[in-house]
């Protein structure tokens, strides 16, 4: 049984509603938020005054010149609540604070070999790098998402691959007792796909390779990641390529993963291109973008993957990320943010 929305839900409904709208199109000033959203100038203004009590929008300076009343423009505050990502990689760990517009205000990046590390340092030791960017960026946090390179269940870590130990550790559950914030995690081919999607060049379809040490991808359609019915959607490295293949750990013959791994060239754009055609033909996108690529392998990779999709029709390109967007510890980040804007 449901029950009519109350007065609480619509004020919260209306609270995300003008402050996804300052997020658009900022800045704004009252009456323009009203116009957009429909509501009455009152309304807007009682609204706007909580965001404002809430420290996630800031009112600039008023602007002078014109007819009528001044209008002091709204804008999120570059000061209030902002998202820590956090990078579990297979050879290094990273830690970043982006503010509420996603802008990265502080960020660090270490090589770290921990294959045979407990996992509970390795969580100390993120902790560590998190509380370093959280100093420098001087932002109150809202929460942390942690980017991982395997497959995540709904808390834990249910496998990464190249990271055994992790096998079933609650990593999420970690960050949160460590850093005292609410922590979520994801992984990271999923947020690089994300982080392309909001601060890159890709269109609202796409597929986003990201090719290092294990070959994963996340897919972005209308505007929105495709996770699947259990997050695993765009296990890209274990796609067959070759069924005669090498045996791979998935226990699978010939994944696309194991065949780039003898890094032949002619062979790697080979199987990237068998592996690729079949994702266009199951997905209709038209835009597949390469990330996390060594620059100096990135280009001509990138060339021989486009001459191997050169036939399809309609035409599907072939680009390289966006060393702008910033990858998945930008992605992890935003995440954080991006949810508070949508549910302030
Ligand atoms: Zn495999």
């Amino acid at each position: 049984m449901t029950s009519p929305a109350g007065h609480r839900t619509v004020r919260r409904h209306n609270l995300a509603l003008v402050l996804g709208c300052v997020a658009e199109a900022e800045p704004l000033s009252r009456a323009r938020v009203a116009d957009r959203t429909g509501l009455t100038r009152g309304t807007v203004s009682s609204l706007v005054d909580e965001l404002i009590e809430a420290r996630l929008l800031t009112e600039l300076a008023v602007e002078r010149g014109g007819t009528g009343r001044p209008a002091a423009p709204l804008q999120l505050n570059r000061a209030g609540p902002a998202g820590l990502g956090l990078e579990l990689g297979v050879d290094r760990l990273g830690a970043c604070v982006v503010d509420l517009t996603g802008a990265v205000r502080a960020q660090v990046v270490v090589p770290s070999e921990h294959r045979d590390t407990d996992p509970a340092a390795v969580l100390d030791a993120l902790a560590a790098l998190g509380e370093q960017v959280r100093t420098a960026a001087g932002l109150p946090l809202a929460g942390t998402h942690l980017a991982v390179p395997g497959i995540v269940g709904d808390r834990a870590v249910v496998r990464l691959p190249n990271l055994p130990r992790w096998t079933g550790v609650d990593a999420a559950g970690g960050i949160a007792e460590r850093l005292g914030v609410p922590a979520g995690v994801a992984n990271e081919a999923d947020l690089a796909a994300l982080a392309e999607l909001w601060f890159g060049q890709a269109p609202a379809d796409f597929l986003h390779v990201s090719a290092g040490i294990g070959i994963g991808a996340g897919i972005v359609l209308g505007g929105e990641l495709f996770r699947g019915a259990g997050g695993r959607a765009g296990e890209l490295g274990h796609v067959v390529v070759e069924p005669d293949g090498p045996a791979c750990r998935c226990g699978g013959r010939g994944c696309l993963e194991e065949v780039v791994r003898l890094a032949e060239p002619h062979r790697t754009a080979r199987a990237f291109g068998v592996a690729l055609v079949g994702a266009v033909a199951l997905m209709d996108v038209r835009t597949i973008v390469l990330g996390g690529l060594d620059p100096a392998v990135a280009e001509p990779l990138r060339a021989a993957v486009a001459a191997e999709l050169a036939r399809l029709d309609p035409p599907v390109a072939v680009a390289l990320g966006d060393p702008a967007a910033g990858g998945a510890l930008r992605g992890a980040a935003a995440t954080v943010v991006r949810a508070l804007v949508r549910n302030p």
